[in-house]
């Protein structure tokens, strides 16, 4: 399959998934994560109607964006971000995705020259291995968060373990709607909590059912 037929491929999938769901396909955004990825075959995707470009590490994302930063796109930083890598990077950002710590964000206020528009990351699965705030963590957090004037906390980003099956997926997603919903009641001046990044190539459709607004898909582009 080429290329352009893989990303027409996840857009008509994306599209189903939104549809089934009773949403409309507008409602979910499509990032392209280029991790696996050089910047020529990033340029690639981009002429197949990709908008919105995603890295987890800040080198690879200064690769990327040197390259495409003349194209019309939205770039993504998606992976846990080291404190003194903040200032390389953050004002190139569109949406900062891995927020979880509150001395990140502390480092984010000081070296933001506009709005930098975050998502917290929960760890709804309570494994150990990967990154973001507890449920519990939130109420001391939030607090800390609200003084931050440059971030906007544009809503939550989770991770579903890599081997979870369909019924745990589920499970994970709606916990993390539950607290969006929640945190967005609070009306919090810079946490609007609008939206949800969640769901990759292999969970997506899931996701999307249970409302994701972003999701974050690599490998489907490319496989
Ligand atoms: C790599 C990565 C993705 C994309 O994963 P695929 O399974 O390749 O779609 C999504 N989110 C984050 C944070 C990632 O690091």
């Amino acid at each position: 399959m080429t290329l352009q037929s893989r990303v027409e491929k996840v857009f008509k999938s994306v599209a189903n998934a939104c549809e089934q769901a009773g949403r409309p396909t507008d409602s979910v955004s499509v990032i392209a994560v280029t991790k696996y990825v050089d910047h020529n075959m990033a340029s690639q995707l981009v002429k197949a109607g990709v908008r919105h470009i995603g890295e987890n590490r800040v080198d690879k994302f200064l690769e990327k964006y040197e390259a495409l930063k003349s194209e019309n796109l939205k770039w993504h930083l998606i992976g846990s971000l080291q404190r003194r890598k903040v200032k390389e990077v953050i004002n190139l950002v569109d949406y900062f995705h891995a927020l979880d710590s509150v001395k990140l964000a502390q480092e984010i206020q000081k070296r933001a020259q506009h709005t930098i528009k975050c998502f917290l990351q929960v760890n709804i699965s309570g494994e150990d291995t990967k990154h973001g705030f507890s449920i519990e963590e939130l109420d001391d957090v939030l607090p800390e968060l609200e003084n931050l004037n440059n971030l906007e906390i544009v809503g939550l980003m989770t991770m579903a373990p890599f081997e979870a099956d369909e019924e745990t997926l589920v499970d994970i997603f709606q916990k993390t709607k539950v607290l969006q919903e929640l945190l967005k009641e609070k009306q919090i001046k810079n946490m609007p909590m609008t939206e949800l990044s969640m769901g990759m190539s292999g969970d997506y459709p899931i996701a999307i059912r249970e409302g994701a607004t972003f999701v974050r898909i690599g490998t489907a582009f490319f496989k």
